[in-house]
């Protein structure tokens, strides 16, 4: 997808901070942190949103919570916890038109909203 930013750091057109890739998969650290740890976490494939998944998208959600899992047992965040968040559309404050899940971890995470 042209002029998507995750896509362009996909194709290695924009650096990242690379903490874990596979052929259908990029995570890498947010570029302005929330938390002490904050990483972002993205199909390679261009979905524009959570809204925008399709049937044959079911899979690759599933295995972006797996990677997640193992991010967090290599980066040595497991034991003590994690947030994960997905912001969709207008309301739900997403910025980037590419879907991605964050995980914030490194410490006792405020502002719990539900
Ligand atoms: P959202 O508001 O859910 O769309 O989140 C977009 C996230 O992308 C924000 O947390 C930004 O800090 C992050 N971000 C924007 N540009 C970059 C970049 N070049 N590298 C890493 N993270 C980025
Ligand atoms: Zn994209």
């Amino acid at each position: 997808m042209e002029n998507c930013l995750f896509c362009k750091i996909i194709k290695g057109e924009i650096p990242c901070d690379k903490v874990y890739e596979d052929e259908e998969i990029l995570a890498f650290h947010d570029i302005n942190p929330a938390a002490p740890i904050h990483i972002l976490v993205i199909p390679k494939k261009h979905i524009t949103s959570l809204a925008h998944i399709e049937k044959e998208d079911e899979n690759i959600i599933g295995k972006i919570y797996g990677v997640i899992n193992k991010i967090a047992e290599e980066q040595g965040f497991k034991q003590d916890g994690y947030r994960v968040i997905v912001n969709c559309g207008k309301n739900g404050g997403q910025e980037v038109m590419h879907l991605h899940f964050h995980i914030l971890a490194g410490k006792r995470l405020g502002e719990k909203i539900v």
